[in-house]
């Protein structure tokens, strides 16, 4: 989105908001650094505002995310009052909210504020900037638009969220705008030994199980550079690892030398597939994911899938080797 454009959608979304008394916030189900960090910064400066909040998220935080300040009041349900106005952060289309969409669709203004590129934008004010590393570095233009001074736990809420989705500052998204921004939260009191500590030094025995056995798993010997992965139930039940423990065992696929795209398939309840997608930037995975009902960035998608793991991991294999193929033929031609 051009930097006019995208004042633009800033102006309207402070006013929308100004116009508002209280607040349904909320991010997608099964929510990471990013989701978690925009909610909660976005949730303490309405609060600064004199607004009336409630945080909502179908799935729970996972516990490394527990120091982030308010983490603790985030809420599945919404409250007994009913909001003038709802927020959605980090959400490749409102379906993302899981559960929740209802309620906030039944809510009378709506904001979208997310950096997806997949085009699943909604509401009456759409802030959605693709080229942003985290949606938290839009919410960081937003908190600021409205005139709430940065402290130390709206901070570390950012930092975190810019943090995870730029996988440290490594991935292809972190621009010079996410680390200035980082840089600006660390003076505004984030610390950022200390939120890296809490997020990624807190892995659980049995999780580390878990990384074992996908690592052990997993099929790299393709000519065409794809690597997969497969956790089944049983591994979660064997190893005693939560299904929100798998965050980071991608990472282990993307780094193999030579890797054109990393794919990780997790059983899920209900005869579900949940499949992790990272690509070198030879194709756009998110257009792989779009075609089985999910999305995400053209370098890190998902989607979740119907079908018993085999099954789902033949199918997703064939549509990332067209992908392939085609981007090899259209460089060809
Ligand atoms: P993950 O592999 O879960 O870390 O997700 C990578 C990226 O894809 C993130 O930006 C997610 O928001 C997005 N994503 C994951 N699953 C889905 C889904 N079912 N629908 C839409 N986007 C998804
Ligand atoms: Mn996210
Ligand atoms: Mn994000």
């Amino acid at each position: 989105m051009s930097e006019e454009t995208m004042s633009r959608a800033l102006e309207r979304a402070v006013s929308l908001i100004q116009k508002s008394k209280s607040f349904y916030v909320g991010t997608h189900i099964r929510p990471d650094g990013d989701a978690l960090g925009s909610l909660l910064a976005l949730s303490l400066a309405l609060e600064c505002r004199q607004k009336r909040v409630a945080r909502l998220c179908a799935d729970p935080a996972p516990a490394s995310y527990g120091f982030l300040a308010g983490a603790d009041r985030i809420s599945p349900k919404p409250p007994d009052w009913t909001a003038d106005m709802g927020i959605v952060v980090d959400c490749d289309g409102i379906g993302r909210l899981g559960p929740l969409e209802a309620v906030f669709e039944r809510l009378p203004r709506l904001l979208d504020v997310d950096h997806h590129a997949t085009g699943q934008t909604f509401g009456e004010v759409r802030l959605v900037d693709p080229s942003a590393g985290a949606a938290a570095e839009i919410v960081y233009e937003l908190v600021r638009s409205l005139g709430v001074e940065i402290g130390p736990d709206i901070a570390a809420c950012l930092y975190a969220g810019i943090l995870t989705d730029t996988g440290r500052f490594t991935y292809g998204n972190a621009s010079s705008d996410s680390l200035r921004i980082a840089s600006e939260l660390v003076e505004a009191g984030a610390d950022p030994h200390g939120i890296a500590r809490n997020i990624y030094e807190d892995r659980s025995v049995a999780a580390t199980h878990l990384l074992g056995i996908a690592l052990a798993r997993l099929s790299a010997n393709d000519d065409a550079g794809v690597v997969s992965a497969m956790l089944t139930r049983r591994d979660f039940v064997e190893t005693g690892a939560a299904a929100s423990e798998t965050e980071g065992i991608i990472d282990h696929l993307r780094a193999i030398g030579g890797r054109r795209v990393a794919l990780l398939f997790v059983e899920t309840d209900g005869d579900r597939v949940r499949v992790s997608l990272r690509s070198d930037g030879s194709v756009d995975v998110s257009a792989v994911a779009l075609q089985f009902g999910g999305g995400g960035h053209a370098m890190a998608a998902g989607c979740t899938v119907q079908g018993r793991g085999e099954e789902v991991r033949d199918k997703l294999l064939a549509a990332v080797r067209g992908a392939l193929r085609a981007a090899n033929a259209g460089h060809d031609s």
